[in-house]
């Protein structure tokens, strides 16, 4: 929580136990509730909010119960235990990072300097850095160290507006480290009160023992590791990095059906670095969504539409590699549900999902419409949420931001900086002004 802000948001009203745990929000100047048919948007459908002026979401306990204007809900529910004002703010629902590597020992401060020298990322994991720089100091880590480390990084987070977080093993590389991994991942969104989504990605490297031999690891991968995954519910979905230097798109084909037929959905990181036929992949497996997509091919992209694959852009990443940004337009226009995330990984350090909305704006061609429903309801369809988060309807799990912003398009405008003035989870104030309820 932030004291200098803590004192702009105004309980106007707190009635006590009128009903237990109930919270109005009332008063929004543009409530963005991205209700509308199930499933992720795309086309013309990615650039409608579903606005309510002077609009009002009423909880009880941890759900949405009623929203609509203020006038309508004042009406219906005259009485909550705690209530916000909002005027002349925006409410939307709470934003979901679609794609995080959040669970890591170490930093790699250094690397910046590096980059700064124009070091190239084989130049960089040449010197020591880069992903096996992070798996030493992972599986040394132990499970309580990664809880605490996450833990920090998760309430960071929810202060910028993120409430459901999708979070990915592979620094482990080995099947007990990466179990330790996804453990701790789920751990520490219990601890923080924020929902994780683990992603199993033991196909993020070739480890070390492994030099040479991508092959022996997939197939330890797909004899041991898949199985132990599985077997736990320790994750919901299989990722596999198909790109030069890491895995081809038939390892992936093989790791991502075996992990179907386990039960876990499966992802992939395609076309980031080069187009290795990543996108064609996802939509042969049917993959839940495909994510980074900066060198896709047509075919690809194409073949993602009929097969009603989410793409997940990344532009921090983008941003902090100082690659090429996807083209989100050409997504869209081809019928790509496209999604958000900020990809926070060592490389990476970027946990505001703010900064990625503005991000998509001024680099992958969205308009700030566009990027929100990518950080609402289609990240939350990208990680297998969509009934439960990413819009405002009733039923739904009650996460929302209130923005200090007029309107919906500071978000997509402004850089780096932080507009989130309360943040509430399964209708906890998680910040803002501390209210009993
Ligand atoms: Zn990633």
């Amino acid at each position: 929580m932030r004291p200098a802000q803590a004192h702009k948001i105004r309980a106007v009203r707190g009635e006590g136990a009128a009903v237990p745990r109930s919270l109005l929000v009332a008063h929004a100047n543009q409530l963005l509730t991205l209700r509308g048919p199930r499933g992720p948007r795309s086309r013309e459908a990615a650039s409608n909010l579903e606005i309510i002026e002077d609009g009002a979401v009423y909880i009880e306990g941890d759900r949405i119960a009623d929203l609509g204007t203020s006038q309508e809900i004042l009406q219906r529910h005259p009485r909550a235990a705690t209530t916000l004002d909002a005027s002349g703010k925006v409410v939307l629902p709470g934003l979901v990072d679609a794609h995080t590597h959040t669970i890591f020992a170490g930093s790699r401060e250094r690397e910046v300097e590096w980059k700064a020298q124009g070091l190239s990322y084989a130049e960089i994991a040449a010197r020591g850095g880069g992903i096996l720089h992070t798996v030493r100091a992972t599986r040394e880590a132990s499970e309580a160290d990664l809880v605490r480390i996450a833990l920090e990084r998760l309430l960071t987070f929810v202060s910028f507006g993120t409430t459901t977080v999708e979070i990915k093993s592979g620094y482990g590389l080995r099947t007990a480290d990466e179990l330790k991994m996804l453990r701790a991942a789920a751990e520490a969104g219990r601890t923080a009160g924020v929902d994780v989504v683990p992603t199993f990605l033991g196909a993020h490297a070739v480890p070390p023992e492994f030099e040479g031999r991508s092959d022996a690891y997939v197939d330890l991968l797909l004899n041991e590791s898949l199985q132990a995954v599985a077997v736990g519910q320790a994750a919901s979905f299989c990722d596999v990095f198909v790109d030069e230097g890491y895995f081809t798109a038939d390892q992936g084909r093989r790791l991502l059906g075996k992990a179907s037929a386990l039960g876990l959905r499966p992802k992939v990181h395609a076309d980031e670095l080069s187009d290795t036929g990543g996108a064609s992949l996802s939509a042969d497996v049917r993959a839940v969504s495909a994510d980074h997509l900066l060198h896709a091919n047509d075919a690809g992209v194409e073949a993602m539409a009929a097969a009603g694959v989410i793409a997940t852009l990344l532009p921090a990443t983008s941003l902090a590699s100082r690659m090429p940004f996807a083209d989100g337009r050409r997504l869209l226009a081809a019928g790509v549900p496209v999604a958000l995330g900020t990809d926070f990984n060592p490389n990476c350090w970027c946990e505001s999902m703010q900064l990625v909305v503005a991000l998509a704006c001024h680099h992958n061609g969205l308009l700030p419409a566009q990027a929100i429903t990518a950080a609402t309801i289609n990240a939350a369809w990208a990680v297998g949420r969509g009934d439960d988060v990413g819009s405002l309807e009733r039923g739904k799990l009650a996460d929302l931001v209130v923005l200090d912003a007029p309107t919906y398009h500071h978000l997509g405008y402004r850089l780096g900086g932080d507009l989130a003035e309360a943040v509430i989870k399964r209708g906890r104030i998680r910040k803002g002004r501390t209210l009993t309820h």
